[in-house]
């Protein structure tokens, strides 16, 4: 039922069931609040929102009230202004004031609170206590002292991601979010997927950020510094500078890597087709031997260092390929290395781009290391590359695309899908189905992988067999698949799982949090772009072939797998170090 209110002497429509909030937001009104989020419950944590409703002795908060018909509303009166500049006081009266060395410093929604509330001084004097930031995890810092406790971190973690790894501990003046036990998060079963540094309106969480090492990598002469970006950072890149669609945003990139200081740039695409077929031969060796099926995709850093942590009878399903990144790197320091003006190749310095937090950690584990060092030196995260191009004063608008990669350029369009969920799954039928059959699909775009439901299923028909595949978007339907394949009622063949419900185009490593029209028109632009591609298989990519006959062998073969797998380990969290 549609009604109308009367907002600041303005009539605006509402519909009957929803906030006041929502009906406020959809017709234009600005109203702060640090503590919601769209599509979750409210909770009123923050009272911000408060709103004058006439009639009604108290202020209300818009988030958690429901519109009536005879509502008349004032979102900025003197009352409300008083009530909201209290309580930005209040969140002060005890925050640190280092805003001028805070990751969060110009991006942080209590700042620009403030700022609007015009508040130059500390009113209300607390008791700030110095607590020790947490620095223990690769891929998050947490600085507890900068905690409003809004607890969107701890519902983003528990409703949508099912991890669960902070909370809210003690009552009183002594509440606050922690991981279990009141421990560092690297002793915790967080997964790094980044999506609560997404949703803080703080510095309390935030990407952990290793700037001065890649700067004195990029201005050490004796150095070959080699970036490699996912294929959604070109992407994101256009979205962010407002690149015209005419522009060739991957060649923009290059050329703005090259100026940044970076030797050598590659697209990780290159990686992700190696995966492919990689993870097809194994794919069909298992199902041959019938053995540790259904095959779980180990593409998703997060995903995989979740099954590490909680469901160590899962890992024999893993699939052993190492992640498009980690081929990636491995692929770029072979290639350079083999690069005769190149004068000290154990000094080749690998920096994988992309939207995702997890990375971090993924590049330091020891299995993914050889000998003792790693492919990957160094992953970075979309935020710290837009803030290397600030720093570095290149305007990307003024840059001349540089084409293609140094090296490795056939890229297939197959390789170009890995950061939207389902992607991978799809290259992956593409190759499956020839190595299967010796033949290629007819029609090679899988519509039914190409929604943005949280589970997607397929049945691929190749003669009288039938392979089943599934996505998972977001890790929402985990407990359910589980449930399944732990009963023996999953009848699965193949599993990719994303963490990030959409895939790395919602990655953790991005400067705020993607609505849903953002993402769903990032995977609309995705499916156009590689439609560009003549190539559409990653086994159809001249530069492939060539990779396996000269230096791989067969697919999944001894030297590919000496090279390209790895394994798994459960871990006990508590017993880190
Ligand atoms: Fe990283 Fe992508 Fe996994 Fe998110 S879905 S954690 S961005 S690999």
């Amino acid at each position: 039922m549609v009604f109308t209110i009367q907002v600041n002497n303005r009539e605006i429509e509402a519909r009957k069931g929803e906030t006041i909030l929502e009906a406020l937001r959809r017709a234009g009104f600005e109203v702060p609040t640090l503590c919601n989020m769209k599509d979750f419950t409210p909770t009123g944590a923050c009272r911000m929102c408060v709103v004058e409703v006439e009639g009604r002795q108290d202020l209300v908060p818009s988030c958690s009230h429901y519109v009536e018909e005879w509502m008349k509303i004032s979102t900025h009166s003197p009352r409300v202004i008083k009530a909201r500049r209290t309580i930005t006081e209040l969140l002060l009266s005890n925050h640190p004031d280092d805003c001028l060395y805070c990751e969060k410093n110009g991006n942080c929604e209590l700042q620009k609170i403030a700022e609007e509330m015009h508040i130059r001084e500390r009113k209300i004097p607390g008791s700030p206590v110095f607590i020790r930031p947490d620095r223990s995890s690769p891929g998050i810092t947490r600085e507890p002292a900068k905690c409003i406790l809004c607890g969107r971190c701890v519902r983003v973690c528990e409703e949508i991601q099912q991890v669960a790894t902070l909370d809210f501990i003690y009552r009183g003046s002594s509440i606050k979010v922690t991981p279990a036990f009141d421990r560092e998060l690297n002793f915790s079963n967080c997964i790094q997927c980044g999506q609560c540094l997404l949703v803080c309106p703080t510095g309390a969480l935030t990407e952990k950020v290793r700037f001065t090492e890649l700067e004195n990598k990029l201005h050490d002469a004796s150095a070959t510094v080699v970036a490699h970006y996912s294929p959604s950072v070109p992407l994101l890149l256009a979205e962010k500078f407002r690149l015209k669609p005419s522009v060739d945003a991957s060649g923009v990139l290059k050329a703005i890597l090259s100026k940044l200081g970076f030797d050598r740039v590659y697209a990780s695409a290159f990686g992700t087709e190696v995966f492919i077929m990689e993870e097809a031969a194994l794919l069909l060796r298992h199902i041959r031997k019938n053995e540790n099926l259904p095959v779980i995709s180990s593409a998703c850093p997060a995903w995989v260092s979740f099954a590490e942590n909680e469901f160590p009878d899962l890992l024999p399903l893993l699939s052993t390929c190492r992640s498009p990144q980690q081929m990636a790197s491995t692929l770029a320091k072979m290639h350079v290395s083999e690069d005769k003006t190149v004068k000290e190749p154990d000094k080749i310095f690998t920096v994988a781009i992309s939207p995702c937090t997890a990375r971090k950690y993924e590049s330091q584990k020891p299995e993914l290391t050889r000998k003792g060092l790693p492919e990957t030196d160094l992953a970075i995260s979309i935020s710290e590359l837009f803030r290397l191009i600030r720093l570095y004063g290149v305007d990307p608008l003024l840059v001349e695309s540089e084409g293609l990669p140094n090296g490795m350029k056939a890229i297939t369009s197959a390789g170009r899908l890995s950061d939207i969920s389902g992607g991978i799954t799809e290259g992956v039928i593409r190759t499956f189905y020839f190595m299967a059959t010796g033949n290629d699909l007819k029609e090679y775009r899988i519509e039914k992988l190409r929604n943005h439901k949280s589970r997607r299923d397929y049945t691929l028909k190749a003669g009288n067999h039938e392979y089943r595949f599934a996505v998972l978007s977001g890790l929402a339907m985990l407990p359910s698949l589980i449930e399944e394949i732990r009963s023996g009622t999953c009848n699965l063949h193949y599993v990719e799982i994303m963490a990030c419900p959409g895939g790395c185009t919602a990655g953790g490593g991005q400067p705020s949090a993607p609505s849903q029209q953002i993402l769903r028109q990032r995977a609309k632009d995705t499916f156009e772009s590689q439609e560009k591609e003549i190539l559409k298989c990653a086994h159809r990519s001249p530069e492939i072939t060539e990779l396996y006959e000269k230096k791989l062998g067969e697919p999944g073969g001894k030297k590919a797998v000496d090279l390209l797998h790895t394994h798994f380990t459960a871990r006990n969290i508590f017993a880190r170090k």
